[in-house]
C-alpha cells in the first residue's frame, strides 16, 4: 500500500492536529481530521453568544472549534521551550499562511487574535488542497479496537470512520476522552502542568519600571518584561507578556 493510500484520522483541529495533518502531507499522507467544534469563522458567533447572552455551546467555545483553545484568547504565540525541536520552521509555516514576517525575528512574537482566524482557514485549506479532509462538528465518541489494533472511530451520530492509524490530538480540555481512553484501558499518563493567573498593570507603570522614567516619550516601544523566581525549589514565572499600547 502507499503512503497515499494509507488511512490516518487525526482527533481534533487545535495546534497539534493542524501541524500534524500538515506533517502528514509533507510525508505524502492525506489526513482526515475530524473536529467537534466549528470553523474558526463560524466559531466567533459563539464566542458572542457567549459574552454577551451567557449561552454556551459545549463544542463550540473558548476550547473547542477549529484552531483549538488558544485561537480567540489572545493569539499570542510564546513558547519557552527554545531547545526541543525546530521553532524557526514552525514560524515560517505560520509566515508561509500570513503572520507578519516580524515572528521570524522578534523576541517576543506575537501573531494576534484578529490575524489567527485568517492563518487557520489558511492552514485549512492547504490540507483540503493537498487532498486532506477536514470534517467540523464531528465528535469523536468512542474507538474502534479488534484485538488490541485500532480499526476506526465513531462519531457522535454513530457513524464509523475506518482508519489504520488516528492521532489523538484533543487537548486538555476534552474530559470525555480522558474518560473514554480510561475505560478503553488506553495507557493514559498526567503531564506535569503549570497553573497560571492573570495579572493587569497599566502599562505606564510598566515603562516607568523598566524605562526608569517618567514617561517613556514617543520612540520608545511599550515595554515588556518576564518574572522568574525559585519559591522552596518551585519555579514561579511569567508565562507571556502581552505589552499593551
Ligand atoms: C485561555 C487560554 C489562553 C492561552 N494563551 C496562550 C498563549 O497566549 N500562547 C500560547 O502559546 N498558548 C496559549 N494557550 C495554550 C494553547 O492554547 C495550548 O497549548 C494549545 O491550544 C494546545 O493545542 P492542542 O492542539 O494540543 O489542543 P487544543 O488547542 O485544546 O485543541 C484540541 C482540539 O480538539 C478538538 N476536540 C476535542 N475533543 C474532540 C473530540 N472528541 N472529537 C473531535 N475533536 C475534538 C477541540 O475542539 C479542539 O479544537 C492558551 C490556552 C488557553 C485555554
Amino acid at each position: 500500500m502507499s503512503r497515499a493510500e494509507k488511512k490516518v484520522i487525526i482527533i481534533g483541529a487545535g495546534p497539534a492536529g493542524l501541524f500534524a495533518a500538515l506533517q502528514l502531507i509533507e510525508a505524502g499522507i492525506q489526513p482526515i481530521v475530524l473536529e467537534r467544534g466549528k470553523d474558526v469563522k463560524s466559531r466567533r458567533r459563539d464566542l458572542a453568544a457567549m459574552n454577551k447572552e451567557g449561552i454556551v455551546n459545549p463544542e463550540s467555545n473558548y476550547c473547542f472549534g477549529e484552531g483549538g483553545a488558544g485561537t480567540y484568547s489572545d493569539g499570542k504565540l510564546y513558547t519557552r521551550s527554545n531547545k526541543r525541536g525546530d521553532i524557526d520552521r514552525i514560524l515560517n509555516l505560520f509566515v508561509r499562511f500570513g503572520a507578519e514576517e516580524k515572528i521570524l525575528y522578534e523576541a517576543h512574537p506575537h501573531i494576534g487574535t484578529n490575524k489567527l482566524p485568517k492563518i487557520i482557514t489558511a492552514m485549512r485549506e492547504e490540507i483540503i488542497a493537498s487532498g486532506g479532509k477536514v470534517l467540523f462538528d464531528h465528535k469523536v465518541t468512542d474507538f474502534v479496537i479488534t484485538d488490541n489494533i485500532l480499526k476506526g472511530v465513531i462519531t457522535q451520530d454513530g457513524t464509523t470512520i475506518e482508519a489504520e492509524a488516528a492521532i489523538l490530538a484533543t487537548g486538555h480540555s476534552a474530559r470525555d476522552i480522558f474518560h473514554l481512553l480510561h475505560q478503553k484501558k488506553i495507557l493514559i499518563e498526567a503531564k506535569p502542568f503549570a497553573l497560571g493567573v492573570r495579572a493587569e498593570h497599566p502599562q505606564a507603570l510598566i515603562d516607568k519600571a523598566q524605562y526608569k522614567c517618567d514617561s517613556r516619550g514617543e520612540y520608545l516601544p511599550p515595554a515588556s518584561y518576564s518574572l522568574v523566581q525559585q519559591v522552596n525549589n518551585i519555579g514561579v514565572f511569567s508565562f507571556c507578556m502581552c505589552p499593551g499600547a
